[in-house]
């Protein structure tokens, strides 16, 4: 089998790339968002044909890729059948079966952590994905997304380290920089569900943690009960205008926007300003290959320069300084000028590519070659 262990460092999440060496069908579990683009391009230089994203369960830290996985390469998306989420093709139940080429992953609900949580059991290649009900050494935490203790310490004892003690388990994350681990291995070193540790202690010590609330969540828990495909469609949720210049929207603020799938066709016609930041223009988020920074505190100073005609689109993270840019400009008599619908992020999230800075070089080679 063809295997591939992916990181993402902003959340410490794995993603894992299973493929079948001979048919190169493949399964991805647990993507992420701003990691789409990447999956994506190992899938074609594997010659891969994705037909399943899977999720352990419904993420707290992270937006999934899943959605995205789905628009762009047309897979099915698998979720357990207890995380409510409809967006799925397939709610999958302990015995359900996944295949792909000549291998099999068998489905085993481990609620605990979330009630939803899954682990994906790997039988002939002697693997499984626990996703956050058991991580090496530790396990998720209860406090939260109906996180139970008592339902966790049966999920892991009775699915996980009932396993054969040789097989190798592959956590959703590590903080730490480890990427594998055994059932034997956990049943004498994990320090909160291993050494025969009680049902009562376990429940005491996890009722005990005092953890910090997680970053994310509110953002990423309603995202990822949809697929992480937040935004709704912009043709069917703008309003069209009439432009000579481009395919212009309206959004219902009156902020005149083009989509990204628009702007990646008509980049080089545009004048592409990045209203943000420096500090973010070398950010991880990148930034689009030939836009101009100008921060939105200089904008309007720094288009006097420009001509009224010219077409400008302009670009932030999530579509609001962009949108106020836009009607900035607008007022003093741009009259080809739009926001970019969605900011950046949503860029992202569609695969399209961004330059990254990293050091003091720019360097757009890591995504060429990613639309397939
Ligand atoms: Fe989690």
């Amino acid at each position: 089998m063809l295997f591939r262990q992916l990181f993402d460092a902003e959340t410490g999440t794995y993603t894992y790339l299973l493929a079948d060496e001979e048919t190169r069908e493949a399964v991805v579990i647990d993507p992420v968002r701003e990691q789409v683009a990447r999956e994506v391009e190992l899938l074609a230089e594997l010659g891969c044909r994705l037909l399943f994203a899977l999720e352990t369960h419904v993420h707290a830290d992270h937006v999934t890729g899943g959605g995205v996985l789905r628009e762009r390469l047309g897979c099915q998306l698998v979720v357990g059948a207890r995380t409510g989420v409809l967006t799925a093709d397939r709610q999958v139940e302990t015995g359900d079966l996944i295949e792909f080429g000549r291998h099999t992953l068998e489905v085993r609900e481990t609620p605990g952590h979330t009630d939803g949580c899954v682990t994906y059991v790997c039988r002939e290649e002697g693997m499984a994905f626990t996703g956050d009900a058991l991580l090496i050494r530790g396990c998720g935490r209860t406090d939260f997304q109906q996180g139970d203790p008592r339902k966790l310490y049966a999920s892991v004892h009775e699915q996980i380290l009932s396993l054969p003690p040789t097989t190798r388990l592959y956590p959703g994350h590590d903080y730490r920089g480890r990427t594998v681990t055994t059932v034997a291995e956990e049943q004498r070193f994990n320090l909160r569900l291993g050494k025969g540790r009680s049902l009562e202690d376990f429940v005491r010590l996890m009722q005990q943690l005092k953890l910090a609330y997680p970053q994310r969540i509110d953002e990423a828990v309603p995202a990822n009960m949809a697929s992480g495909v937040t935004t709704p469609e912009p043709a069917s949720a703008l309003t069209p205008e009439a432009a000579d210049w481009a395919e212009l929207f309206r959004t219902e603020h009156g902020v005149p926007v083009v989509t990204g799938a628009w702007l990646t066709s008509h980049a080089s016609g545009v004048h592409v300003v990045d209203v943000r930041e420096a500090v973010e223009f070398a950010g991880p988020l990148g930034h689009i290959a030939g836009a101009d920074l100008v921060p939105l505190a200089t904008l309007v100073a720094r288009a006097e320069a420009w001509r009224r005609d010219e077409p400008i689109v302009t670009v932030c993270t999530y579509g609001v300084r962009s949108g106020k840019a836009a009607t900035l400009l607008r007022d003093r008599g741009f009259s080809r000028v739009a926001s970019l619908y969605d900011g950046l992020l949503g860029w992202r999230a569609a695969g399209h590519p961004t330059v990254e800075v990293r050091g003091d070089r720019q360097d757009a080679s890591d995504w060429q070659g990613m639309d397939i």
